[in-house]
């Protein structure tokens, strides 16, 4: 394996060398990239390395009223680690906590799960129940904000133009009468971590005070080309109470994240197997 390596140390250079370079593929933690050139060795390859690139916005994580904004750079070990996120989006937490491994962790960025666009990504799945939004910028040094649920467009395929890089994601803050949250990352797979999912399913529900849902989002992932969010499950559940959905509701709901499931049978899953588990996991969120 055999390939060129840029390092720019600022967002200038790292521009500058995005307009200079050809044929290039940037290297964030480079967990997926170096399998893949591993796997398929790219002659000719630049890559340009992001991690020597000093700028807290790429790097760095930032709480504002509008929600928390993290740089691409930013790692699954940081989020692991900040209690904020902890506490204000559960879903985000757990789904960086069963990445891979903790060494994985240390390097693996946000923004590299984000860019490989695997349909079993894990912080992608959490983030599109999120409703994050990806910040984009260009070798023009302007940024353009593009909503998660357009970001994936096809099995490893983003809305990234050549010119671009992923500069960082935020993560819209929660409803002002929120009093509670329900919500996780659901991971199945043969083993628990340095395993990609069979399905997964990530989900933040917000409640207000009498436990009404003012606020969900719910996305499958490894059950689709790309992560996806399951519009009609979380439109089903507003103003419902929690704690008081009945069976036949949850079977509706999970009905309805199904409809937007289409899996396929690869060496890790039936297709059938990954729907029977969807619609299992599901309905186990309300219990
Ligand atoms: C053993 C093993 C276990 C794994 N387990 C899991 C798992 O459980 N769950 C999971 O979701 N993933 C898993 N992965 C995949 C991988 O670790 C994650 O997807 C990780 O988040 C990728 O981040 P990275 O920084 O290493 O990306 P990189 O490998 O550096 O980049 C990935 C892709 O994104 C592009 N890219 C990176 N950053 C940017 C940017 N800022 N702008 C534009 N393009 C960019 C790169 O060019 C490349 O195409 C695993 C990988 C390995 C090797």
């Amino acid at each position: 394996m055999e390939f060129n390596i840029i390092n720019p140390v600022s967002v200038k250079e790292l521009l500058g060398a995005v307009k200079k370079e050809k044929h290039f593929r940037f290297g964030a933690g480079c967990t997926d990239l170096l399998m893949e050139l591993r796997k398929k060795p790219d002659e000719g390859l630049t890559v340009i390395n992001l991690a020597q690139v000093k700028d807290n916005s790429f790097t760095g994580i930032k709480k504002s009223a509008k929600g928390i904004r993290m740089g691409a750079m930013f790692t699954a070990h940081q989020i692991v680690m900040n209690e904020e996120l902890k506490k204000t989006f559960p879903v985000l937490h757990d789904s960086a906590h069963n990445l891979a491994s903790t060494q994985i962790r240390q390097v693996a960025t946000v923004g590299g799960n984000l860019c490989t666009a695997s349909p079993s990504g894990d912080i992608a799945c959490a983030l599109v129940a999120l409703r994050a939004d990806c910040e984009l910028l260009n070798t023009t040094q302007k940024t353009r904000t593009v909503n998660i649920s357009t970001f994936f467009t096809g099995v490893r395929q983003t809305a990234l133009k050549p010119n671009e890089v992923l500069y960082g994601i935020s993560i819209p803050a929660n409803h002002k009468n929120t009093k509670n949250n329900y919500s996780g990352f659901i991971k199945v797979g043969t083993r628990r971590s340095m395993e990609c999912s069979v399905v997964s399913l990530a989900y933040h529900i917000q409640v207000n005070v009498e436990g009404k849902i003012l606020k969900a989002g719910v996305a499958i992932g490894a059950s689709a080309p790309t992560v996806r969010l399951a519009e009609s499950a979380c439109d089903f559940l507003i103003g419902k109470t929690f704690k008081n959905i009945t069976q036949k509701e949850k079977e509706e709901f999970a009905d309805k994240v199904l409809s937007y499931a289409s899996p396929i049978t690869d060496i890790r899953a039936t297709a059938w197997y990954r729907k029977e588990v969807l619609y299992n996991i599901s309905k186990s969120i309300f219990e």
